[in-house]
């Protein structure tokens, strides 16, 4: 077994992975519980199992099963890059990566700059603000390590 590391260099902002997903409060069996009232009972009499149960499901612009390469989790227009523990989590305009192939021994790689930044804070300001997801302070450019292993 051996380990994958890769680096990233994205223009974007650090997303809050909690606003990611909504949780709703769905039916924990499909049992017709007759005179029992679903909203005042824990456990089904008929299965055992809890009543209700809580069941997050990620936002409309949140696809986890994107085909896009290595990027295979996307907001939106925005791939997301994230850390070797998925704790942290970026969108945003991926400058360099793995994606651009196989770098071989290169120990440092120039990604040029022909982006507009102020357009593309304003473009992802516009997308991510109605979402709840736009942090002002944490878009700049980040460098984002990822080891798969
Ligand atoms: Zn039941």
């Amino acid at each position: 077994m051996g380990a994958d590391y890769s680096s990233y260099a994205v223009v974007g902002v650090e997303i809050d992975q909690s606003k990611l997903f909504t949780t709703e409060k769905v039916r924990g069996c499909k049992c017709d519980m007759g005179d029992v009232n679903p909203e005042t009972t824990k456990f089904c009499p008929l299965c055992g199992k809890e009543v209700w149960k809580e069941e997050e499901t990620p936002i409309p612009a949140y696809n986890e099963d994107a085909d896009s390469g290595p990027f295979y989790r996307c907001l939106g227009p925005y791939m997301l890059v994230f850390t070797t523990d998925y704790r942290r989590c970026f969108a945003g305009v991926i400058l360099c990566g793995p994606a651009d192939g196989d770098r071989g021994d290169e120990d440092a790689l120039m990604a040029e700059l022909p982006y507009d930044l102020k357009s593309i804070r304003d473009e992802m300001r516009r997308q991510l603000e109605p979402l709840g997801l736009w942090q002002e302070d944490k878009f700049g450019l980040w460098a984002v390590q990822h080891c798969s292993y």
